[in-house]
């Protein structure tokens, strides 16, 4: 078993995640791992705000432990919102200003394709590691669906007709950014298990 401290203090990102990684791996989260702080997202770059994010929870912690960042890029707003998409209409985070503010920018625009990108940095045994998941798809003309969080309500996944609004967790599961990057680090983490017996 594998115990990892996952750096953050989103419960949705935490429960996805949950129920992407295998019975092998252990999530702890910060509330459980007695840390009670506002991770810092300064950077202007996905990695680098992962990298602070799981070298402070390291920091505290000196356990295994990973974060993820992840922002939703925009192609006709030069990949805007990008890592400000948490507080793209400022403080405090507002989701439904978020995306009032989205889809106002990109009124009478044609192209709507965007992507959400996930970085990981896992940091074991004192050394970084990096994983990354891509979902692209497409912004829709006005919210659909009440499901998920954040811009969920108006991204719909290639290959799909529904926004993730309207998808339960497990049918975005399937076309997930989240799930694609848990994938990479779940696979690394069992590589190594395999060749430590
Ligand atoms: P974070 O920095 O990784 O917490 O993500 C920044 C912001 O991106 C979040 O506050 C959400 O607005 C948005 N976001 C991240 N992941 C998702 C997702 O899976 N669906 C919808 N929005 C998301």
């Amino acid at each position: 078993m594998h115990t990892l401290v996952f750096a953050t203090n989103n419960p949705h990102k935490l429960e996805e995640i949950q129920a992407i990684v295998p019975g092998s791996i252990w999530l702890i989260s910060l509330k459980a791992a007695g840390i009670d702080i506002d991770i810092p997202e300064p950077h202007d770059t996905l990695e680098a705000n992962a990298t602070e994010k799981s070298s402070t929870i390291f920091r505290l912690t000196r356990h295994d432990c990973f974060s993820e960042d992840t922002g939703l890029e925009v192609a006709a707003l030069d990949g805007e919102p990008g890592v400000k998409s948490a507080r793209y209409a400022g403080e405090p985070p507002d989701p439904s200003k978020n995306i009032e503010k989205l889809l106002q920018k990109l009124a009478g625009k044609t192209d709507r394709r965007a992507r959400f990108r996930t970085v990981i940095s896992l940091i074991l045994a004192g050394k970084e590691y990096f994983f990354e998941g891509i979902c692209p798809g497409t912004i829709t003309d006005a919210p659909r669906g009440s499901g998920g969080f954040g811009y969920d309500p108006v991204f719909v996944p290639e290959g799909a007709s529904r926004s993730f609004g309207e998808m339960t967790m497990n049918e975005k599961k399937a076309f997930s950014h989240r799930r694609k990057a848990t994938d990479q680090l779940v696979a690394f983490l069992q590589t190594l298990a395999e060749e430590a017996e």
